[in-house]
């Protein structure tokens, strides 16, 4: 459920109309809504209710200060992926303590930043990145809580650029060597075993190979408990799906997930954290468009919009799909056109929809992608000199630009120009 909806002939965000924004800020922008952030949040926090907790949103889902704020005040912790996420982190006001930092390629002065600025864990990838960490840890006389993230070799049943726990993946250390190489954290100075992590990839939409992650992680637990280790932690990743379509089988929801969770879990009497970035977000932001022109090709007319590859980027990447709409509510039984749905960016890749059916719309008219809130604005670039796109927060009756559109002047502005020229 979202807050994107049609009052009055007009969409909205919560109680303000998107046409609105749009006329003071331009497009395209993102459009974020509060309210389904939180009500999101709260849906993982409830699910675990009952069992010690932590739901740590992965915040590269989409990082906005606001929206990390938004998160933080609501109770979230945040699962990090670089130095640069966790100075956000912080800077948004989110204490260490509550920071877990994932990613497979940590780097000495990275671990360094989140070791001075405190940390909850780090998630370990792989054995060099756990000696660098215990040499980076004990020359500072840190000691570093970690958890080794396992790759369970199970099939997340996804697409196959966001799959992470197949053994062919980057991802984690075969699970089969786990009990060596938590031996080898329990020998290396400056690091304090603490937990299990396991993330086995995004848009899931069973649970079943969670099911089949979580039951290696509970089997696990218990083999390097006999072997004299503390496990007080489970860190149990991200990655339950959203519905990109209103139509599609929906996937399962957060509570179920929870279940789930208790079911292989609940028994180990461990703290659980969860890392879920994509249903945080993903249904709270939309991204706005205008119509630039309609052009009429062969057998099939083409919707040009002002939004583009480089605003979202999932269509190209993923062959994602996300619902596109009219801004103004379409007459009830008006009959649907066809239009294969492209930006203005000079690449055949840069097409969001083929043959997408939808309400005519015409030159000039707005029209917003669903679902765009998680991999949307982050993974935004200015290809073809095109401004970053800007982000807006909606809170009940109220809006905020919490990324203004760069000028042109401070695009150009950022080059330097060697001397020999
Ligand atoms: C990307 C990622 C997540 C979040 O995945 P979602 O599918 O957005 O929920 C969580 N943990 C780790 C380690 C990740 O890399």
């Amino acid at each position: 459920m979202d807050h994107f909806l049609y009052k009055d002939g007009a969409l909205h965000a919560e109680d303000v109309p998107v046409a609105d924004i749009a006329a003071e800020v331009g497009t395209p922008f993102y459009c974020y809504s509060t309210a389904t952030l939180t009500r999101h949040f709260r849906l993982f926090d409830e699910a675990l209710d009952g069992i010690p907790h932590l739901v740590c949103y992965a915040m590269k889902a989409a990082s906005n200060q606001a929206i990390l704020k938004t998160l933080a005040q609501a109770g979230a912790g945040m699962d990090v992926v670089s130095g640069g996420e966790y100075l956000r982190a912080k800077a948004a006001g989110v204490p260490g303590n509550r920071i877990v930092f994932s990613g497979v390629g940590k780097t000495r002065d990275e671990m360094r930043v989140a070791l001075e600025g405190g940390i909850r864990q780090f998630n370990v990838e792989s054995e060099p990145e756990m000696q660098a960490l215990s040499e980076v840890a004990s020359s500072f006389g840190f000691e570093a809580p970690i958890t080794v993230r396992v790759n369970p070799d199970v099939d997340a049943k996804t697409h196959a650029k966001i799959a992470t726990g197949k053994s062919e993946n980057k991802f984690g250390i075969p699970i089969a060597r786990a009990r060596e190489v938590y031996a080898e954290a329990a020998r290396l100075p400056g690091l304090k075993v603490i937990g299990i992590d396991v993330h086995i990839g995004s848009q899931l939409t069973e649970l079943e190979p969670f099911r089949l992650a979580y039951q290696k992680v509970a089997e696990l637990t218990e083999v390097l408990r006999a072997d004299g280790h503390e496990i007080t932690r489970l860190d149990l990743g991200g990655g339950l799906g959203i519905p990109y379509t209103r139509s599609n089988e929906a996937p399962p929801l957060p509570v179920e997930y929870g279940e789930l969770i208790k079911e292989t879990v609940g028994h180990l009497d461990c703290e659980i954290e969860i890392e879920p970035g994509r249903l945080v977000a993903g249904n709270a932001g939309i991204l706005v468009t205008k119509v630039i022109y309609v052009k009429s090709g062969e057998g099939r007319d083409f919707l040009i919009l002002d939004g583009a590859m480089n605003d979202l980027i999932r269509p190209a990447m993923y062959e994602a799909y996300h619902d596109i709409i009219p801004v103004t509510e379409p007459r009830p039984g008006v009959e649907q056109a066809k239009y294969d749905i492209v930006g203005p960016v000079c690449e055949s890749g840069d097409t969001f929809a083929k043959e997408r059916l939808m309400p005519p719309v015409s030159e000039g008219d707005l029209v917003a992608f669903r679902s765009a809130g998680a991999y949307g604005a982050v993974m935004a670039s200015e290809y073809n000199t095109r401004p970053l796109v800007p982000e807006v927060l909606v809170h009940e009756h109220q809006f905020a630009v919490i990324r203004p559109r760069p000028t042109f002047d401070e695009m150009i502005n950022r080059d330097t120009i060697p001397e020999w020229l």
